[in-house]
């Protein structure tokens, strides 16, 4: 049986990928600190024989016992509002834990995949976005230590290839969703949602003309598959190239949830990208994929998930004190 530990796998995409591969018939071995990761998103899984929690902190030494195949490197808050309270955790992550998962990889003769991202390419000059564009980022705003923390992560997982021959996948991933995104993270399909189902206006920060391209979570699970399988070592762009301004979106949102509420205007987050779409070709050409799920199906999907939370884990309000974590 081959064996897989997987990183933030109590996260959104982190507990779909422990779903895959337990379907697929490997040993998972998954792992998170549960600062921004949920066990509720992995419970299913427990008492499964081919399944095992380390709840441990990946900026850490890490060590699990026994041989290894692969490993996804998965763990890192993932929204500006987890930037914003938690940001030395994310610099650390990306970089001291993404060391770390490298040198178990080597040590285990392990093939590691980490978890990139669009904001590589920053706020990006070119469109769509290709994996040869090296990116506008703003290295102090508040994007900056995820996208730098995830652009060293890029360079020391390449080094580690090229310098000691490990065998390392490179996905950067575009805006995804579907059941399991925390409600309170601050990210616009939640954020719409939760406030449809509450009753409130829905929130469109600036004037809702800056565009996102969203990928259903199957089509990216899928995805990331078929790279960690394939023998590429380049970065692969990994997302949905259907492309829909904001304001658009709110409005697609009303009309799937029937809410009566209206759009309100907020101030736009610094260094909120203004434009962003995956262009696919490679992933395309190499692992012959591309996204299967319309933004309506899967937007119906993602629904139905969030009316079954109760009232109270609806509640906007108060999003979740991550102060006590952070390391000065
Ligand atoms: N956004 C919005 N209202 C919200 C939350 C987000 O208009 O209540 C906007 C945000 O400014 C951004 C887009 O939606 O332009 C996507 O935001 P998200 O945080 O989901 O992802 P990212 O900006 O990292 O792509």
């Amino acid at each position: 049986m081959k064996r897989i530990l997987i990183t933030g796998a109590a996260g959104f995409l982190g507990s779909h990928l422990c779903d895959r591969f337990i379907d697929e018939g490997y040993h998972v071995l998954a792992m998170d600190n549960l600062i921004t990761g949920d066990l509720k998103n992995i419970e299913h899984l427990f008492g499964k024989e081919n399944f095992e929690f380390y709840h441990h902190d990946v900026t850490k030494f890490v060590h699990v016992p026994g041989k290894l195949d692969y490993i996804l490197h998965f763990a890192s808050p993932a929204s500006p509002i987890d930037y914003l309270k938690i940001p030395i955790q994310t610099l650390k992550v990306g970089s001291l834990g993404t060391h770390n998962l490298l040198g178990l990889a080597k040590e285990k003769k392990a093939r590691i995949l980490i978890a990139s991202t669009s904001e590589v390419y920053g706020d990006p000059l070119v469109h769509p976005q290709t994996e040869d564009y090296y990116g506008n980022v703003n290295t102090i705003g508040p994007r900056g230590v995820y996208d730098e923390a995830k652009r060293f992560q890029e360079s020391i997982t390449m080094a580690y290839h090229t310098f000691h021959g490990l065998e390392t996948r490179i996905v950067r991933i575009f805006n995804t969703y579907g059941p399991r995104m925390r409600l309170n993270d601050g990210r616009v399909i939640p954020a719409f949602i939760g406030q449809a189902l509450r009753g409130e206006d829905l929130t469109v920060f600036g004037e809702g003309s800056q565009t996102r391209s969203f990928c259903y979570v199957d089509d990216q699970i899928e995805g990331i598959y078929r790279l960690l399988l394939s023998d590429y070592t380049q970065p692969v762009n990994i997302g949905n190239p259907h492309e829909i301004t904001i304001l658009e979106f709110a409005e697609e949102i009303i009309k799937l949830t029937g809410t009566t509420q209206k759009i309100v205007f907020k101030d736009l987050p610094k260094d909120d990208p203004l434009q962003r779409q995956p262009d696919i070709t490679k992933a395309k050409e190499i692992l012959d994929w591309e996204p299967k799920v319309s933004r309506e199906e899967g937007m119906k999907i993602t629904y139905n998930y969030f009316k079954t939370l109760t009232k109270e884990e609806l509640r906007y309000s108060e999003h979740k004190d991550f102060t006590k974590y952070i390391q000065k």
